[in-house]
């Protein structure tokens, strides 16, 4: 049995969480301290899945020296955030961007679009 004390990020309120559990056994987890069921899947999701949304900025190819702000659509797995984060200095748009364009699709197969976040005349 393992003993992880989290807090939770789902809102500003941020519960402190006690997850004990077995790893590999998901009937084992068990929370205390969390006020609402986002804290429980946040921490259910800590010990089996941990994701995190992923935001950064890549180039405007045709402007000179300007980025454009960009996330992944959804959260990633945790142990994808290193190779996203290399594929965000090898990538590039052009502008006009807009906010919600898809800019890379399925980025690094974790089947989640990084998509812009800023407009761009
Ligand atoms: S458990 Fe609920 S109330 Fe507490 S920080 Fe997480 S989201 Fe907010």
């Amino acid at each position: 049995m393992q003993t992880r004390n989290l807090t939770c990020i789902g809102c500003p309120m941020g519960c402190a969480l006690t997850v004990e559990y077995t790893p590999g056994d998901k009937d084992s987890i068990k929370v205390t301290g969390y006020t609402c069921q986002r804290g429980l899947k946040y921490a259910i999701d800590e010990v089996t899945n941990p994701t995190r949304t992923v935001t950064g900025t890549i180039r405007v190819s045709n402007r000179k020296n300007l980025v454009v702000s960009v996330k992944t659509k959804d959260p990633i797995p945790k142990d994808k955030i290193d190779a996203v984060a290399e594929k965000l200095k090898e990538i590039s748009v052009k502008a006009p961007t807009k906010i919600g364009d898809v800019a890379l699709s399925n980025i690094e197969n974790t089947g989640v679009d990084l998509v812009i976040t800023k407009n761009i005349d």
